[in-house]
């Protein structure tokens, strides 16, 4: 057993050590090299020892370079080491943690986590969490405990009786919502398409004056960070406007909730503390292994109701907050232990700088860009960066290129009708000095395309 885990140990190291020598996106002989994986189901056992050595020497050159310090796609942070070393350690551990009674000391942990995450995000100290495998999931627990209570206002019991011949919800969502809210929605059999659309302004935030008059059970989804602007809807103002009529308010704060942990950062994230559940993920900016995020609901009765189980063999009787009783799976990996340990590691300063480190990166990319005449088409209000290299082919061609070129690697996306590359700088590993080698990179490729 120690060879097989020390071997894995090494390999994983030299892995880590060696990602920022090489092309962030893999090459693509190394990708082609995968098809060798394409071999029958053994019919024999083989050494432990062998599959560590196709792992590694076939899949890890195949892999993306986003645990590096040059990978600003999409919104994906790295893993701190010590993140990275819990979650070994708690794999080790094994701990199916649904109940405290069972593994009192990963329940003990996620109760510890979520204490300290709503003291570092300044939400109200009686919320309940669910550790979850991400935002989708946690926008999908949250919007089920949601629907529980406007419900239940209504004298309806969704969780025994179903949405067939409930009263109605109005569901309202800005018409920037993540995709994967719209999707938890329809998972909630709200509908994909049922949700009024509150239009939005350039910026991508709701217009809270577009808010229609509201009564009845009512969600009113708003946004903190905009997948391509880093935008933050207006949730206070909304907050005010929706429980005048008592409207749950939700946050996807996937990523955008974290800039609650920044002092400086304090007035674009005002008033945020008045929603009624929220949304985020650990995995994107607190930096932690995949997969990892939380649903917290003010009401914690509300999250149990629409989530706990009961069985006679579900030791449920105990008087410590039961991690399964607030998220749809039962028998789960203890994602707590990772955000304590980064919490733990990081401190209340450490999470703060981070934060304010990178959303200052990502204004030194837009600096830097608009310096060489590129224009940027968002407001750099947190850590995403729209830039346009010119036309549709140019900036699609100036995007292929940098991915090719390997020093670091950016996506694309089309904002209000406009093709642009995103960059999302989200990782505890970037330096100052990977800004400016990206930035020296894109500009000289964008040059070249211009030729
Ligand atoms: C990333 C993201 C999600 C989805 O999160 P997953 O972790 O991929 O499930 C939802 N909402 C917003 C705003 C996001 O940025």
């Amino acid at each position: 057993m120690r060879k097989v885990l020390e071997d894995a140990a090494q390999r994983a190291i030299s892995y880590l050590e060696t990602l920022d020598s090489r092309p962030v996106a893999p090459l693509p002989n190394a990708v082609a090299k995968l098809s060798v994986l394409d071999q029958p189901l053994p019919e024999k056992p083989n050494k432990p020892e062998t599959a560590l050595k196709v792992l590694d020497e076939v899949c890890s050159p195949a892999t993306m370079g986003i645990s590096g310090r040059r990978f600003f796609g999409f919104v994906i942070g790295g893993s701190l080491p010590v993140t990275l070393a819990a979650n070994w350690l708690a794999g080790a551990w094994d701990q199916n943690t649904g109940y405290y009674n069972i593994t009192p000391a990963t329940a003990y942990l996620e109760q510890i986590a979520l204490g300290w995450l709503l003291d570092l995000l300044h939400l109200p100290r009686e919320s309940g969490g669910g550790f979850v495998t991400g935002a989708t999931v946690a926008n999908f627990s949250a919007l089920a405990a949601a629907r529980h209570t406007v419900l239940k206002n209504a004298g309806w019991n969704v969780e025994a009786d179903g949405l067939v011949g409930a009263p109605p919800i109005t569901v309202i969502a800005g018409a920037e919502a993540h995709p994967t809210l719209t999707k938890s929605l329809g998972l909630l059999g709200l509908g994909r398409n049922r949700a009024i659309k509150i239009p939005v302004d350039s910026q991508g935030r709701m217009r809270a004056g577009a808010l229609p008059p509201l009564s009845g059970p009512t969600i009113v989804c708003t946004q903190a960070g905009n997948v391509n602007t880093g935008a933050f809807d207006p949730i206070s103002e909304i907050c005010d406007l929706a429980h005048r009529s008592n409207a749950w308010v939700h946050v996807d704060g996937a990523f955008g909730l974290w800039a609650r942990a920044v002092p400086s950062m304090a007035e674009v994230t005002r008033g945020m503390d008045k929603a009624d559940s929220w949304a985020t993920d650990f995995h994107k900016w607190l930096n932690v292994p995949y997969d990892s995020g939380i649903a917290l609901v003010r009401d914690a009765d509300a999250l149990r109701a629409a989530m706990a189980i009961t069985a006679e063999y579900l030791p449920t009787d105990s008087p410590f907050r039961g991690p399964s009783d607030f998220v749809p799976e039962l028998s789960r990996r203890a994602r707590g232990v990772e955000v304590w340990a980064a919490l733990h590691s990081l401190g209340r300063t450490g999470v703060s700088e981070m934060i304010a480190r990178n959303c200052r990166q990502a204004r030194r990319f837009a600096e830097g860009l608009q310096a060489a005449g590129y224009e940027v088409l968002n407001q750099v209000v947190l850590n995403q960066v729209l830039v346009s290299f010119g036309d549709l082919a140019m900036t699609n061609r100036v995007i292929a290129a940098i991915q090719k070129d390997g020093t670091c690697w950016c996506g694309g996306t089309v904002w209000q009708g406009r093709t642009a590359m995103r960059i999302s700088v989200c990782s505890w590993a970037t330096t100052d000095d990977d800004v400016e080698l990206s930035l020296k990179a894109m500009l000289r490729i964008a040059k070249e395309c211009k030729q």
